[in-house]
């Protein structure tokens, strides 16, 4: 049997928004690409998402600069369908060459030839470069201190929809970032009791002095940042754009009826074990969000804007209860807790990428999206190139450079001595 290959000069695998946003920027460059997507285009906003879940951006905000969402306000949060169907919609629009149920299983390097082997689900490409735009959050991550109960309900929150999906009971919420604090709060008003472990945050205000806090990371240049600062590595950013968008304010939860804990340490039978960083994570938490303000206002008064005070911004609720006299330990049994929502994160998978684009700890190995392997390259990954790289504006400018890369190289390699030239004309 034959096997037949498709030669193309550059693939780009995954069709979310990151591959989208590359085909674009090579179709504008006349680079002649395909994309390959094992699913639908956007498929994680489809079904890598709970029912409820918007953008935690609103619609002005979280797109790529050349098409807006439809019936929608500027001020508007897109529900997750919505930014599927931008996607899609989006695509259509420059016809982006997007060939989709087809699942990429090994890319390999060509020993005797340039380029690339790469076999599929639906036969063999050979191609030139190879763009990786699987997405940063693709493997689920639930750390091994989870315990191995019966009896409990245990998912992460990539596999959580709603409330009615989970049985009767309490639910203990594993991490606070925009995940966990918007399922606790679902779970909340939904009547559950829910316990949330909170660990270290960032929670910028979701807006201050009528500007969203997307429009505060802008101008101040945070979005543009080339690398998260020392010892925030691990810091996970709280914020919601659910019920028209509100700050992330922990002290609220603890209003609602949730009740709040430390860092989930261990677990010792039913008896699940807090650190008692609970007030210094909230404090540093609070640090970041008044610092944005304090950004923001020095940011008004350098510009002479005129933008409305806000000084209730700086009021602070009450200390809860729960954050004055911590939680350390908690039987799940007697709490009647019968689901664990691990809300920890995700990490990378490039199994399939067999080429020598990754260090000594399987990471990838890149500058600015340009990896170590010749013609590989990766988009999409957190701070590929700055703090907004994962998220829907941003990749869309990480995308142009890595396009404007990749047409640089092939107009190198397009190049003719003037031999070549003479014999080229002649032939
Ligand atoms: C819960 C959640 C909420 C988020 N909310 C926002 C938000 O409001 N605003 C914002 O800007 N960002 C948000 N993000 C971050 C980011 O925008 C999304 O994660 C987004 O989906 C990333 O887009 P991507 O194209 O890089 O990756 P993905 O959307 O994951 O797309 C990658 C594609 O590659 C395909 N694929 C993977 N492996 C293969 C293979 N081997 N062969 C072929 N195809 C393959 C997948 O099927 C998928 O369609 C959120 C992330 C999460 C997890």
């Amino acid at each position: 049997m034959t096997v037949e290959k498709t030669s193309i000069d550059t693939l780009v695998i995954g069709a979310g928004q990151a591959g989208i946003a590359m085909s674009e920027h090579l179709s504008n460059l006349d680079v002649p690409h395909l994309v390959l997507e094992r699913s639908r285009v956007a498929e994680a906003w489809r079904s890598g998402r709970w029912d409820s879940l918007v953008a935690n951006g609103p619609v002005w905000h979280d797109r790529f600069p050349g098409l807006e969402f439809d019936g929608m306000q500027p001020d508007d949060f897109a529900g997750k369908e919505q930014v599927a169907d931008y996607f899609v919609r989006y695509a259509e629009k420059f016809k982006a060459p997007i060939r989709t149920g087809v699942e990429v299983q090994k890319v390999t390097r060509n020993a005797d030839r340039p380029g690339f082997t790469v076999q599929t689900s639906q036969g063999v490409f050979e191609a030139n470069r190879v763009v990786a735009a699987t997405g940063p959050f693709q493997k689920p991550v639930i750390p091994p201190i989870a315990p191995t109960l019966s009896g409990i309900n245990q998912l992460h929150s990539a596999d959580y929809r709603n409330p009615e999906q989970l049985p009767q009971g309490a639910v203990l919420v594993v991490g606070a970032g925009s995940s966990g604090v918007q399922i606790a709060d679902e779970l909340q008003r939904a009547g559950r009791q829910v316990y949330l472990s909170v660990g270290a945050h960032d929670r910028p205000p979701r807006s201050y002095r009528n500007r969203d806090f997307c429009w505060w990371l802008g101008v101040l240049g945070e979005w543009d940042a080339p690398a998260s600062k020392p010892g925030k590595e691990h810091v996970t950013i709280a914020v919601s754009g659910a019920r028209g968008g509100h700050t992330v304010d922990f002290r609220a939860l603890a209003k609602l009826g949730i009740t709040l804990v430390g860092l989930t340490d261990s677990f010792d039978g039913n008896v699940v074990k807090f650190k008692a960083d609970l007030a210094q994570n909230l404090a540093a938490g609070d640090q970041n969000y008044l610092s944005l303000l304090d950004a923001a206002d020095a940011y008004i008064a350098r510009n002479g804007l005129d933008l409305p005070l806000e000084p209730q911004a700086r009021v602070f609720l009450p200390e809860p209860d729960c954050v004055a006299h911590p939680l350390l330990e908690l039987d799940l049994a007697a709490a009647g807790v019968t689901s664990i929502i691990w809300a920890t994160g995700y990490a990378v998978d490039y199994s399939w990428l067999q080429v020598n684009a990754f260090d000594a700890n399987g990471k990838p190995q890149h500058q600015r999206g340009v990896s170590s392997e010749p013609g590989v390259y990766f988009l999409g990954l957190p701070w590929l190139l700055r703090r907004g790289s994962t998220f829907i504006w941003g990749v869309w400018h990480d995308a142009k450079i890595i396009a404007d890369h990749i047409a640089t190289q092939r107009k190198y390699l397009a190049y003719r001595d003037a031999g070549q030239r003479k014999h080229g004309s002649e032939a």
